[in-house]
Protein backbone atom coordinates (compact mmCIF):
# COMPACT_ATOMS: atom_id res chain seq x y z
CA UNK A 1 0.00 0.00 0.00
CA UNK A 2 1.29 3.34 -1.01
CA UNK A 3 1.23 6.92 0.76
CA UNK A 4 -1.02 7.57 -2.16
CA UNK A 5 -3.40 5.29 -1.23
CA UNK A 6 -3.73 4.76 2.05
CA UNK A 7 -4.51 8.51 2.86
CA UNK A 8 -7.00 8.18 -0.40
CA UNK A 9 -9.03 5.14 2.07
CA UNK A 10 -8.48 6.35 5.13
CA UNK A 11 -9.32 9.74 4.90
CA UNK A 12 -6.21 11.42 6.29
CA UNK A 13 -4.85 14.55 4.81
CA UNK A 14 -1.19 13.83 3.46
CA UNK A 15 1.20 15.60 5.90
CA UNK A 16 0.21 14.56 9.12
CA UNK A 17 2.28 13.02 11.50
CA UNK A 18 -0.57 10.28 11.96
CA UNK A 19 -0.24 9.12 8.32
CA UNK A 20 3.49 9.38 8.53
CA UNK A 21 3.50 6.85 10.72
CA UNK A 22 1.48 4.29 9.05
CA UNK A 23 2.83 4.82 5.87
CA UNK A 24 5.84 4.25 6.49
CA UNK A 25 5.12 0.90 8.64
CA UNK A 26 2.98 -0.16 5.52
CA UNK A 27 4.94 1.01 2.72
CA UNK A 28 7.79 -0.74 4.66
CA UNK A 29 5.63 -4.01 4.48
CA UNK A 30 4.51 -3.73 1.54
CA UNK A 31 7.40 -2.90 -0.52
CA UNK A 32 9.41 -5.98 0.99
CA UNK A 33 6.39 -8.14 -0.01
CA UNK A 34 7.10 -7.04 -3.27
CA UNK A 35 11.10 -7.48 -3.27
CA UNK A 36 10.48 -10.63 -2.04
CA UNK A 37 8.24 -11.49 -4.63
CA UNK A 38 10.19 -10.58 -7.41
CA UNK A 39 13.12 -12.31 -6.04
CA UNK A 40 15.36 -8.92 -5.10
CA UNK A 41 15.08 -10.04 -1.54
CA UNK A 42 14.95 -13.76 0.01
CA UNK A 43 13.33 -14.70 2.97
CA UNK A 44 16.36 -14.28 5.03
CA UNK A 45 16.92 -10.75 4.05
CA UNK A 46 13.67 -9.67 5.68
CA UNK A 47 14.64 -11.38 8.84
CA UNK A 48 17.56 -9.83 8.97
CA UNK A 49 16.02 -6.41 8.48
CA UNK A 50 15.24 -6.33 12.42
CA UNK A 51 11.87 -4.50 11.34
CA UNK A 52 9.50 -4.55 14.79
CA UNK A 53 5.68 -4.56 15.28
CA UNK A 54 3.10 -7.24 14.95
CA UNK A 55 3.28 -7.23 11.26
CA UNK A 56 6.74 -7.97 11.11
CA UNK A 57 6.71 -10.50 13.71
CA UNK A 58 4.11 -12.31 12.30
CA UNK A 59 6.09 -13.26 9.38
CA UNK A 60 9.42 -13.47 11.04
CA UNK A 61 7.64 -16.58 12.74
CA UNK A 62 6.33 -17.36 9.31
CA UNK A 63 9.59 -17.98 7.85
CA UNK A 64 11.15 -19.37 10.45
CA UNK A 65 9.86 -22.51 8.65
CA UNK A 66 10.09 -23.30 5.81
CA UNK A 67 7.73 -25.88 4.01
CA UNK A 68 8.38 -29.18 2.47
CA UNK A 69 7.69 -28.61 -1.40
CA UNK A 70 7.19 -32.74 -1.41
CA UNK A 71 5.13 -33.32 1.39
CA UNK A 72 3.97 -29.56 2.57
CA UNK A 73 5.24 -30.17 6.30
CA UNK A 74 6.38 -27.04 8.10
CA UNK A 75 10.03 -27.35 8.61
CA UNK A 76 12.91 -25.32 10.78
CA UNK A 77 14.24 -22.61 8.56
CA UNK A 78 17.63 -24.66 8.88
CA UNK A 79 16.76 -27.81 8.29
CA UNK A 80 18.42 -30.14 6.02
CA UNK A 81 16.22 -31.91 5.27
CA UNK A 82 12.46 -32.60 5.63
CA UNK A 83 11.29 -34.03 8.95
CA UNK A 84 8.17 -35.89 7.57
CA UNK A 85 9.64 -37.07 4.28
CA UNK A 86 13.13 -36.51 4.51
CA UNK A 87 13.21 -34.87 1.55
CA UNK A 88 16.45 -32.39 1.54
CA UNK A 89 15.94 -29.03 1.77
CA UNK A 90 18.57 -27.18 0.85
CA UNK A 91 21.49 -27.05 -1.64
CA UNK A 92 24.46 -28.39 1.05
CA UNK A 93 22.16 -31.00 1.97
CA UNK A 94 21.50 -32.20 -1.82
CA UNK A 95 25.21 -31.49 -2.46
CA UNK A 96 26.24 -33.76 0.69
CA UNK A 97 23.93 -36.33 -0.28
CA UNK A 98 25.00 -36.66 -3.86
CA UNK A 99 28.73 -37.21 -2.58
CA UNK A 100 27.48 -39.72 -0.12
CA UNK A 101 25.90 -41.54 -2.65
CA UNK A 102 29.09 -41.30 -4.91
CA UNK A 103 31.12 -42.61 -2.47
CA UNK A 104 28.71 -45.31 -1.19
CA UNK A 105 28.30 -46.51 -5.19
CA UNK A 106 32.25 -46.33 -5.40
CA UNK A 107 32.65 -48.39 -2.53
CA UNK A 108 30.42 -51.12 -3.86
CA UNK A 109 32.07 -50.61 -7.26
CA UNK A 110 35.16 -52.10 -5.37
CA UNK A 111 34.07 -54.65 -3.16
CA UNK A 112 32.72 -55.92 -6.42
CA UNK A 113 35.72 -55.83 -7.94
CA UNK A 114 37.39 -57.30 -4.80
CA UNK A 115 35.08 -60.00 -4.59
CA UNK A 116 35.00 -60.70 -9.03
CA UNK A 117 39.13 -61.17 -8.17
CA UNK A 118 38.80 -63.41 -5.43
CA UNK A 119 36.41 -65.44 -7.05
CA UNK A 120 39.03 -66.03 -10.00
CA UNK A 121 41.73 -66.46 -7.75
CA UNK A 122 40.13 -69.28 -5.90
CA UNK A 123 39.11 -71.10 -8.89
CA UNK A 124 42.61 -70.66 -10.21
CA UNK A 125 43.64 -72.18 -7.06
CA UNK A 126 40.76 -75.18 -6.84
CA UNK A 127 41.57 -76.03 -10.38
CA UNK A 128 45.21 -76.36 -9.67
CA UNK A 129 44.72 -78.88 -6.07
CA UNK A 130 42.17 -80.46 -8.01
CA UNK A 131 44.25 -81.18 -11.48
CA UNK A 132 47.14 -82.21 -8.59
CA UNK A 133 44.69 -84.97 -6.99
CA UNK A 134 43.61 -86.54 -10.44
CA UNK A 135 47.35 -87.04 -10.91
CA UNK A 136 47.01 -84.98 -14.04
CA UNK A 137 50.01 -82.38 -14.43
CA UNK A 138 48.37 -79.07 -12.43
CA UNK A 139 48.50 -75.88 -14.47
CA UNK A 140 50.55 -73.34 -13.25
CA UNK A 141 48.27 -71.20 -10.79
CA UNK A 142 47.08 -67.76 -12.18
CA UNK A 143 46.76 -65.15 -9.18
CA UNK A 144 45.00 -61.60 -10.54
CA UNK A 145 46.48 -58.73 -8.89
CA UNK A 146 46.51 -54.86 -8.63
CA UNK A 147 48.61 -52.74 -8.07
CA UNK A 148 47.33 -50.58 -4.87
CA UNK A 149 49.27 -47.34 -6.33
CA UNK A 150 46.98 -47.43 -9.41
CA UNK A 151 43.94 -46.88 -6.96
CA UNK A 152 40.39 -47.72 -7.55
CA UNK A 153 41.43 -47.54 -11.45
CA UNK A 154 43.92 -50.46 -11.09
CA UNK A 155 41.73 -52.40 -9.37
CA UNK A 156 38.76 -51.95 -12.05
CA UNK A 157 41.32 -52.74 -14.52
CA UNK A 158 42.07 -56.27 -12.59
CA UNK A 159 38.47 -57.06 -11.91
CA UNK A 160 37.77 -56.82 -15.60
CA UNK A 161 40.21 -59.30 -16.05
CA UNK A 162 38.53 -61.55 -13.31
CA UNK A 163 35.29 -61.06 -14.33
CA UNK A 164 36.34 -62.51 -18.50
CA UNK A 165 37.94 -65.14 -16.61
CA UNK A 166 35.29 -66.25 -14.36
CA UNK A 167 32.42 -66.05 -17.27
CA UNK A 168 35.39 -68.32 -19.66
CA UNK A 169 35.31 -70.75 -16.89
CA UNK A 170 31.27 -70.76 -15.93
CA UNK A 171 30.67 -71.08 -20.33
CA UNK A 172 33.50 -74.04 -20.30
CA UNK A 173 31.78 -75.77 -16.93
CA UNK A 174 28.26 -75.27 -18.62
CA UNK A 175 29.31 -76.74 -21.85
CA UNK A 176 30.99 -80.02 -20.02
CA UNK A 177 27.36 -80.21 -18.28
CA UNK A 178 26.08 -80.53 -21.62
CA UNK A 179 28.27 -83.01 -23.38
CA UNK A 180 28.03 -85.63 -20.11
ZN1 LIG B 1 8.49 -33.36 3.18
Amino acid sequence: MSSYHFSLHSGHVKGSKMIEVYTHEFGGESSRELLLTYGILDEKDIINSGKEGSGAQQQHQLLQYKQCPACSIDNKRDAKFCSGCKMVLTYDAYADTKNEAEEAKKRLEELEAKQEILQANTASVLNVLMTAEMGINPPPVKIIAWNVNEGSEGLLKAAAIARAENEAREKEHQQKHHKQ
